[in-house]
């Protein structure tokens, strides 16, 4: 079994993963690490359980899973851990084995993602410390990207920003998509080397990319997250004159803007209600005016995002929705597609609403291009890395 950790700076997700029966024994969450109302709850053999945590920190969340572990019998079952790390920057172009190199390499590129790296970086220092026996592996959500072309990568600043500072467009859901991919090619029967294909993960992040025979060509975003799609509180693709536009008009600190660009702005900012998709979709079929605003937005934006994937990915054996919002809101894919048939793009709006909590399947209209709804799967992902890597079974 392999036990994969996603250890953000309040949160440790975590998932046992049994290789053999292809499925998830059990999953859980520690949440709001730093405050004093920690928690931590498992899902396990169909039942959830949670308990307060009494420390408020990651290595009391790990503590507590360790024991719960142990009292279920897994303890000794688990034979590799597999952690996400979302920066790998250039450094790493697939998952990798953890050592004190890799570490090295994490902690380099902590200036680029300094908000998830650090966090990473505990949970893997906790991981070796509980598991010190255990093949540890990092799964990197940059490193699927690491085949983009250096026309897909590049900003159009000085060169010397990307040689001496690492500047360039790094993209990020990696596992995300390798999972889509992989089951694409299982759907389609064709090997994943020869598909092309465009991949909407759709969640509170959000991004799309553009897949060449099997091989990121580009996507939606860039040095951070920030870039590309409206998301559930980032704002997407913005003027960079802003920053000093509000630096004359508000004040306002580059940090204080970058602040309000990640947090309160894509659906939050737009619907002054909610970043909840399934929140905002109720709120607009009641009438509310914002909610309808921020929904337009995200699915116009998203529309003219898949168009210029499709420039990258040339003609395409489907068009993917993954993510929370990509698998279970039929709004969404209607109302995107709606502004993409000029470009062959149709429903089958009776398979579209099929798709929702966990179903997958076609939901194009016959004789257009593919459209296929896939449900996401990024730890299953990181977990058959994690067996490779670590020659288990
Ligand atoms: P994720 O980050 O992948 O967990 O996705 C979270 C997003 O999926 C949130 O915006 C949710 O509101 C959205 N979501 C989940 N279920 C539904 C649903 N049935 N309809 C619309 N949006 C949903």
């Amino acid at each position: 079994m392999v036990l994969v950790i996603n250890c953000g700076s309040s949160s440790l997700k975590f998932a046992v993963m049994d290789m053999a029966a292809q499925r998830p024994v059990l999953s859980g969450l520690a949440d709001r690490l730093g405050l004093d109302e920690a928690v931590i709850s498992f899902t396990h053999n169909g039942e959830r359980v949670s308990h307060a945590l009494p420390h408020p920190d990651h290595r009391a969340a790990m503590q507590a899973l360790i024991d719960y572990l142990q009292a279920q019998g897994l303890m000794a079952r688990i034979a590799a851990v597999g952690h996400r790390v979302v920066h790998g920057g250039e450094a790493f172009k697939a998952s990798s084995l953890i050592d004190a190199n890799v570490m090295a390499e994490i902690e380099t590129c902590v200036r680029l993602a300094p908000l998830h790296n650090p966090a990473h970086l505990i949970g893997i220092r906790h991981a070796l410390e509980f598991f010190p026996d255990l093949p540890q592996v990092a799964a990197f959500d940059t490193a699927f990207h690491q085949t983009m072309p250096e026309h897909a990568y590049l900003y159009a600043v000085p060169m010397e920003l990307y040689r001496e500072h690492g500047v360039r467009r790094y993209g990020f859901h990696g596992s995300s998509y390798r999972f889509a991919l992989r089951e694409a090619a299982r759907i389609l029967a064709k090997p994943a080397a020869e598909l092309n294909l465009v991949c909407a993960h759709l969640g509170n992040g959000a991004s799309v990319a553009a897949i060449r025979a099997g091989q990121s060509v580009d996507t939606s975003m860039g040095l951070t997250p920030l870039e590309g799609l409206v998301m559930g509180t980032r704002s997407g693709d913005i003027d960079p004159g802003l920053f000093s536009h509000l630096a004359d008009d508000m004040d306002m600190s580059v940090q204080q803007t970058t602040a309000m660009l990640n947090q309160q702005s894509g659906l939050l900012g737009l619907s002054e209600l909610s970043s909840d998709c399934r929140e905002l979709e109720q709120a607009q079929a009641e009438g509310h005016a914002g909610a309808r605003r921020a929904l337009e937005k995200f699915c116009y934006q998203l529309a003219k995002h898949i168009a210029g994937q499709l420039v990258a990915a040339g003609k395409i054996d489907a068009l993917i929705f993954t993510g929370g919002i990509g698998e279970n809101s039929a709004w969404v894919r209607q109302r995107s597609i709606e502004w993409l048939a000029p470009l062959g793009f149709a429903l089958d709006l009776a398979a579209n609403q099929l798709c929702t909590r966990g179903q997958g399947g076609f939901i194009h209209a016959e004789g257009r291009v593919p459209v296929l709804v896939i449900h996401a799967n990024e730890e299953w992902m990181i977990a058959l890395d994690t067996a490779q890597l670590a020659h288990i079974s």
